[in-house]
């Protein structure tokens, strides 16, 4: 009797224990597949990110490539008025790699070339502001500038020590623009040629990738986390070295509004861009580009 107490005791907890697990696995199986769900449905942004070149005062030089630095501070306020946030690199990777949420209103500010009036008028207005912006120097052009004597707002570019000021004060994020690859001559930028050997342009471009990222941790000591493609100019040769290279975002000039994907981190290449002209009003020029339907997942 006391013998089958025991069976009979054993024998339940083996049968709880069976039930236990069973009712488990079914509360985990019905319950993944919506927690899954909800989390894929709901982490994507609309990422409007907007392409400056220079800064100048003097009317006469306004044009699709300049602005007057007062439109771009008139830029910045309209966005914070309207409820933008103004986001940085670091932000969106942060995004994509699920650290980080972003509001559904985000814009990204982006200066291509690394000009001087850069760092006159619009590292200014980013301290006034507290706002990030992107800036993409052409590592040679800061070379020669560091060692030139003299400095115009019309014509020069940055150098290191302005680069490093404004990497420093957390304001502007440095990104790559190639070390010497900024022409549009035989080659467009850091595209390849037609007809040329794959092996040969692969080592051409990361030999002029990794001299720049090896000059930006010397004067500067970051490396750039993206490459702004000269012109615009891509192709899937490109896309692959600046890939294997460890870049983990670039930015093409194709007009539109990128769709970025929490958990989809190669939804950061080829990120499309507006170009900012001289003439339109922040908000004739925003109100166009925010309500702009072309949308496409860069991946
Ligand atoms: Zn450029």
């Amino acid at each position: 009797m006391f013998f089958n107490f025991k069976i009979s005791k054993s024998f339940l907890a083996v049968i709880f224990l069976f039930l236990f697990s069973v009712l488990s696995c079914m509360a985990y199986t019905s319950a993944a597949p919506t927690s899954t769900k909800a989390d894929t449905s709901a982490k994507s942004i609309s990422l409007p990110v907007i392409m400056y070149h220079s800064l100048l005062k003097d009317e006469r030089l306004q044009g699709d490539y300049v602005i007057s630095p007062e439109l771009f501070s008139s830029d910045v306020r309209y966005l914070k008025d309207n409820g933008y946030k103004i986001i940085s690199t670091q932000e969106l990777l942060d995004y994509c790699e699920g650290k980080l949420d972003l509001p559904d209103k985000c814009v990204m500010l982006t200066f291509d070339d690394g000009y001087y009036n850069n760092y006159l008028y619009a590292y200014q207005t980013a301290k006034e502001e507290n706002i990030k912006f992107v800036l993409s120097p052409i590592a040679i052009n800061t070379n020669i500038q560091t060692k030139a004597e003299h400095l115009s707002p019309s014509y020069s570019h940055c150098t290191w020590a302005q680069l490093k000021e404004m990497a420093q004060s957390g304001h502007v994020e440095i990104m790559s623009h190639s070390y010497d690859m900024h022409q549009n001559s035989a080659r467009k930028g850091t595209q390849i040629m037609p007809n040329e050997h794959l092996e040969k342009y692969k080592s051409v471009l990361s030999a002029d990738l990794t001299k720049a990222q090896e000059r930006f941790k010397e004067e500067l000591g970051i490396t750039p986390i993206g490459f702004t493609y000269p012109f615009g100019a891509v192709c899937d040769e490109a896309r692959q070295v600046i890939k294997e290279m460890g870049f983990k975002l670039s930015f093409s000039c194709e007009e539109k509004t990128n769709t970025i994907e929490a958990g989809n981190p190669n939804c950061l290449y080829d990120i499309g861009r507006y170009l900012r002209n001289g003439t339109d009003s922040s908000k004739v020029f925003f109100e166009k580009i925010l309500t702009d339907k072309k949308q496409t997942a860069t991946a």
